[in-house]
């Protein structure tokens, strides 16, 4: 596990946006092309055809916003499957995805028919003791939540939810949050290490 950030003597998860961490590079603007982009763009704004939000990246500076996540973080733990608490890739030798839900989450994942999450995972080395560990076999973008502006470069939707095959309005969004699809989710046996857990699945692997 990573050393964590601490903030008055405890861990502040990877995943939480701290006031330091302020919005930079301006205002975002369509341009002639029709996309959405900061006035200085850079190649690692867009991701999924999609412009995300700006955040200076300043774990420590200020106070941790425990409600709040940095943008690029939870892109990248979603993206790359890291672990929302310490920020190492989450994965475990079995090459099932760890996620910490509470039981009526895991529920309703399980339930519905779109397993839809904006949760990352959690490894396996900061989950505490007696927690109930969920795993997935793999985890697929399918959308994002984000702030759509107009031509006219007003806000016009705050926090909307849109799907990643909505090309028409993707140029539109700026993306706060990414939402993943998680496939196979299942419970882990308690006390059990990863890579004793019997290996019988259901369908193939997909990933
Ligand atoms: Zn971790």
């Amino acid at each position: 596990m990573a050393d964590l950030v601490t903030w008055q003597g405890d861990p502040v998860p990877y995943l939480t946006r701290w006031t330091g961490e302020t919005a930079v590079g301006g205002e975002p603007r369509h341009t002639r092309g029709g996309l959405l982009a900061y006035p200085i763009p850079e190649p690692e704004d867009w991701a999924y055809g999609v412009l995300w939000r700006r955040l200076r990246q300043a774990p420590g500076v200020g106070r941790p916003e425990f409600r709040a996540v940095h943008t690029g973080r939870q892109l990248a733990c979603l993206r790359d499957g890291r672990c929302q608490i310490c920020g190492d890739l989450a994965r475990t030798a079995d090459r099932r995805v760890p996620w910490l839900f509470s039981v009526a989450e895991a529920d309703r994942l399980r339930q519905s028919q779109d397993a839809w999450t904006a949760t990352p995972p959690t490894c396996r080395a900061c989950t505490p003791p007696g927690a109930t560990v969920f795993s997935a076999a793999g985890a697929v973008p399918v959308a994002v939540l984000g702030d759509i502006y107009a031509r006219s470069g007003h806000r016009t939707d705050e926090d909307a939810t849109v799907l990643l095959g909505e090309t028409a309005t993707l140029p539109d969004v700026l993306g706060k949050r990414l939402i993943v699809e998680i496939t196979d989710l299942r419970v882990e046996p308690s006390g059990l290490p990863p890579q004793r857990i019997p290996a019988q699945r259901p369908s193939p692997d997909p990933q």
